[in-house]
Formats: C-alpha cells, structure tokens, sequence
C-alpha cells in the first residue's frame, strides 16, 4: 500500500468520529469482495484460498452473497460442496461398515477379538470416524477475508501511532476526533505495549470514553420523560456509537471476549470414555 494514500486515507477517515482502522477495513474488504466476484472464478489463487479455508466464516460468506453473483457462487461453492459431500459419503460408509462387522458378530467373538487387540472397539471406532468427519469441517486456513482484514488492521492500527508520533497535523486531528474500538484498541496496546507515546493515546481514549458514557445517560434518562425532537442533542446515535466502540464493525474478531478453558474449544466434539 502506497505510504502517502495510506496517511491521507487515515487522516480522511478521523473525520467520521468512529474508529478509523474499521472505516479503513470495511472499505478495504468492499474493494476485495468486488474483486473476487468479478475475477473470483477465473483467478486460481483466490479460488484455492477459498478453498483451502473451507469457505469464508458466516460474517464474509453473506457480505459476498449480498454483492450477488450467481455465476461466481456457482462456481464457487461447486468446489466446496463437492469436497463436503466426499466427506459426507466417507463417513456413511464407515458407519455402515462398523455396523455390519458389528451385527456379524457374537457378543463372545466381539470381546476375544478387542482383548486379543485384534480388532479396535467398535464405539472407539465410530468416535474416531466421527472426529474425523467433524474435522473436514474445519481448516488451518482461516477465511481469506478475515485474513485480508487481519493484516490490514494490523497496518492501521501501527499507521495511527506512528502519524500521531511524527506527525502534528494527524495528532492534532486524532486529538479532536480519534478513537478506536475495542478490537483495535487491544490490538494497538497489544503490538505497541512499549511504545511512550501510547499512553496519549491511552488518555484520548479515555475521555472518549466519559463522552460515549454521558450520552448514553442522556438516552436513558430522557427516555424517562417525554421530549421533543429539538431536545435530542449530542447523543443522538450514541447508541449505535457504543455498539460500534465495542466490538468494530461487522466481521472484526471480537473471540478475545470467551476466555477458554485450555484444551476445550467451544462447540469442540469431546470424546466419551
Ligand atoms: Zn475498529
Ligand atoms: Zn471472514
């Protein structure tokens, strides 16, 4: 990305009041999603990186179909599809197999042959078959969107503090309108800890914060009597702007929320003695 666009697309976006990565990365991924329709289905890498990923993650999936492209969804999800149904087939066919070997046998002639370490048991061998049918579901790849959004937070985020550090014209700005969502803001203190400038940004983040606070009061406390249009003030939207300071736009990763107990993941299938 050209240094220059990349500060005066930073500066332009402080001018919305809304955290300025997100405004970046929304526009970023639009241009993406536009490019992978129209050249999606003829560019190889694209498509193997979708592929690879298993697809996009929910949030991307429907941000893609929203642009609408029959052909290019054809094409597509032609290629996933057919790959699930692989999988789909394999693990009926294990399943039958470890039915019928299991219905053939005596109770007598099942146990002789686990204890003779013959034959694996045949629950341990469903599980196994489960897991690994679950597991085509699933890829080390993440959605190349996400990734795409990754990375250029990642560049934002490092832009911000290193503009407002050498930069007046962008401070003062930042000063006057900056703030980050949550997202972002974990990122910027999580990459930069040891920077001395963060702690400036820190404190802008700070009185954002009051600000956001006091018109949510105002909302809720003019909700508790009856007003005209002209009351409505400042914090009109500041609803909207909390939903927003809290977890970025639609599709950035807010998982930092659920602490996970290790070795569990949510939704994981958890094999049983
Ligand atoms: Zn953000
Ligand atoms: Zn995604």
């Amino acid at each position: 990305m050209d240094k220059y666009v990349l500060y005066h697309d930073l500066r332009d976006a402080l001018q919305h009041g809304t955290c300025a990565v997100c405004t970046l990365v929304e526009q970023r991924i639009d241009r993406a999603v536009k490019v992978i329709l129209r050249e999606g289905f003829t560019d190889t890498e694209l498509r193997g990186s979708y592929i690879r990923a298993k697809g996009y993650c929910n949030h991307h999936a429907w941000q893609v179909r929203e642009a609408g492209d029959p052909v290019a969804h054809a094409v597509m999800y032609r290629g996933l599809l057919e790959q699930h149904r692989a999988s789909l087939e394999l693990f009926m066919n294990e399943r039958n197999k470890i039915g019928e070997a299991v219905s053939k046998e005596s109770p007598v002639q099942r146990i002789r042959s686990i204890l003779q370490g013959i034959k694996e048991e045949p629950k341990k061998k469903t599980d196994t078959e489960t897991v690994r049918y679950l597991d085509s579901f699933s890829s080390n790849n993440r959605c190349p969107l996400c990734e795409m959004a990754r990375s250029c937070e990642l560049r934002y985020v490092e832009s911000i503090i290193d503009y407002y550090e050498g930069d007046e014209d962008f401070k003062e700005r930042y000063r006057n309108r900056g703030v980050l969502c949550h997202p972002h803001l974990r990122q910027l203190i999580q990459n930069h800890p040891d920077r001395a400038i963060l702690d400036e940004l820190l404190e802008i983040q700070l009185g954002r914060l009051d600000t956001y606070i006091e018109h949510l009061t105002e909302i809720e406390k003019k909700a508790n009597y009856s007003y005209s249009e002209a009351d409505i003030g400042a914090e009109r939207g500041g609803w909207i702007r909390a939903v927003h300071l809290d977890v970025g736009v639609p599709g950035t990763d807010t998982s930092y929320k659920l602490k996970l107990k290790s070795g569990n993941r949510l939704g994981d299938f958890v094999l049983k003695d």
